[in-house]
């Protein structure tokens, strides 16, 4: 998902549970709003010239069936990726708006590995603070406990972090507390 991406030339894709899924660019909307595969919400303002007629472009779809796959997939470990699922924000001093950097619990040279489980956002001032201890040693406390997120959930997330969010609480698709 490009959160860059404008939503007057995209289309806001739903999964089958009404659960976000992507953006797709107005002409594979179109394509998709010809198959049946999925139904329309919300036309946008936008109007397409066919052969002989025109056609608004839709603004908000939402897939017949549900993907499930994006339950069970599991989002790939990357150091971009857990600064996104703690949402840029340091887990233990709990301060976003920092520079980040990937904090190992468990530290490497104490047999910590790199992935989902023990790696967190940490802002530098409580990474040279830990340094090459445990937290239990460095007396700090993880405000929230990492996990591997399914695909479903990370889009969750980023959604959460997205100009896309707010489009669909307007829309009435999401409430604001969703
Ligand atoms: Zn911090």
């Amino acid at each position: 998902m490009d959160d860059k991406v404008k939503i007057n030339t995209s289309c806001i894709l739903l999964n089958g549970d009404y659960s976000y899924l992507c953006l797709v660019d107005w002409k594979k909307a179109m394509c998709l709003m010809f198959s049946d595969k999925v139904k329309v919400l919300k036309y946008s303002d936008r109007i397409i010239q066919g052969v002989d007629k025109v056609f608004r472009a839709p603004a908000v779809m939402v897939l017949i069936k549900i993907v499930r796959s994006v339950y069970r997939g599991r989002v790939p470990f990357s150091k971009k990726n857990v600064l996104f699922r703690d949402r840029f924000t340091c887990v233990y001093c709990g301060k976003a708006g920092k520079p980040l950097t990937l904090d190992h619990i468990i530290p490497r040279s104490k047999g910590g590995k790199t992935d989902w489980e023990n790696c967190v956002a940490c802002c530098r001032g409580c990474n040279i603070n830990k340094g090459a201890k445990t937290p239990r040693e460095a007396r700090m406390h993880l405000i929230k406990r990492p996990f591997q997120p399914t695909i479903a959930e990370f889009i969750r997330i980023r959604l959460e972090q997205s100009t896309v969010y707010g489009v669909l609480v307007e829309l009435g698709i999401y409430s604001a507390k969703a």
